[in-house]
């Protein structure tokens, strides 16, 4: 129960939650609307309204539409008056953001992370999230919140790591160790399926329920955005797309198996494979040694038609597409939603998955899904946003916050 302070009397945090969502997603909003949205009694939500006012959560704002006479007001979240801290520890660095609640980055830091152990990690993280809130006092009115993604499988809801890709990790209690060092609620999660909640919160899937989100870098992985909610599976291991066999007679992959959809889709892939045709196609001389590309460099040469850069993305593009085709069929998604360096070269794999598409799945029992580049593109502290603000929207963090 949440006591509130004007009235006294006691509310519970339920409806304040479905109040604080209803507002977050539909805001500004009517006090009218917003009863008849949330099957709630006005003076309740008066109330509530009152509550979540008082703690600068929400705040009222003029309508637009007036019929003359007193002006209405509506209500929208105020994600101006607190302050959030984002982080997302890659391999090598962390990137830190400090954002207000619509995910508008106020300032940014990227430090070198400290990868030897679990315990150099945690604590050079802490060191880092540190300084960064000591040098930016004069930005910050009321620290909500912190999220962290990081590569690796991580329990979002128990807020634990099992495992990173670069780190030995024994079942890493991350959350609580930043929570008790910094005495500010922290939430984790891993930061492919962070950035499919973000693009669901800020990006392409605003207006979608199920979308898959496709994380191409140094390894492939996928968020799945199912009836509105982030689905993470047992122990946050699902979207391992990378691990589906592809080729059974391939290279060898990290995880013990053979062919996966990793060992030829992820950018070291490419450029392995890109660079070694080249080589075979017009060996070196001393007159004209070959230099290796990129994938920003292959990308751009694909989308100026080099033959050969065309070549090797159209055959990542039918392995990714053949995937993508068997996660329709399962959990048929509205939007597909690609990100990544490969993104650049969009008119050249793009008509590829989208055959895999058409011929590797049931036809006719709905619309087709629409393939579409990830438009929040490099901004990763977003998804360390989105485990916040899904923390306000569930009611978690909001219950701490009017304790
Ligand atoms: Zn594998």
């Amino acid at each position: 129960m949440i006591k509130t302070e004007s009235t006294g009397q006691e509310l519970r945090l339920q409806p304040i939650a479905t109040v604080y969502r209803t507002i977050d997603q539909a805001g500004p909003i009517s006090r009218i609307q917003l009863a008849r949205e949330c099957l709630m009694a006005p003076g309740t939500l008066t109330r509530i309204a009152r509550l979540l006012m008082d703690n600068h959560l929400v705040q009222e704002v003029a309508s637009q539409a007036s019929t003359g006479g007193r002006r209405p007001v509506s209500l929208a979240i105020n994600t101006a008056a607190r302050q959030l801290l984002a982080v997302r520890a890659g391999r090598s660095h962390f990137h830190l953001g400090l954002c207000d609640l619509s995910g508008k980055l106020i300032k940014k830091e990227t430090v070198e992370a400290s990868t030897d152990s679990e315990e150099t990690f945690c604590a050079g993280l802490i060191t880092a999230m540190r300084h960064f809130i000591s040098a930016n006092t004069q930005h910050i009115t009321a620290l909500t919140g912190v999220g962290i993604t990081l590569p690796g499988l991580i329990d979002s809801h128990a807020g634990i790591v099992h495992f990173m890709p670069n780190i030995t990790v024994n079942q890493l209690a991350l959350a609580q160790s930043v929570q008790h060092a910094l005495e500010i609620p922290c939430y984790i999660g891993n930061d492919t399926a962070a950035m499919c909640l973000a693009e669901h919160y800020f990006g392409t899937a605003q207006t979608c329920n199920n979308a898959l989100f496709i994380s191409i870098h140094n390894g492939v992985r996928a968020g799945m955005m199912i009836h509105g909610e982030l689905y993470e599976g047992c122990l946050g291991a699902a979207g391992e797309i990378g691990h589906i066999q592809v080729d059974p007679l391939g290279q060898r992959c990290y995880c013990g198996n053979f062919g996966c959809l990793e060992t030829l889709v992820c950018n070291p892939a490419i450029e392995n494979r890109y660079n070694q045709l080249s080589r075979d196609h017009q060996p070196a001389t001393d007159s004209y040694p070959l230099e290796n590309k990129n994938i920003a460099e292959i990308c751009a040469a694909a989308v100026n038609l080099e033959p050969l850069a065309v070549n090797v993305l159209k055959d990542v593009a039918k392995h990714l597409g053949n995937v993508i085709a068997m996660n329709v069929n399962l959990i048929r998604p509205e939007k597909i939603i690609l990100s990544g360096e490969i993104a650049a070269a969009f008119p050249v794999i793009a008509p590829v998955i989208q055959h895999c598409m058409e011929t590797g799945t049931v036809q006719g029992i709905s619309r087709a899904p629409i393939l579409e580049v990830s438009p929040l593109g490099q901004q990763r502290w977003l998804g360390g946003t989105a485990l916040v603000k899904r923390a306000l929207r569930d009611g978690s963090l909001l219950g701490q916050l009017l304790e």
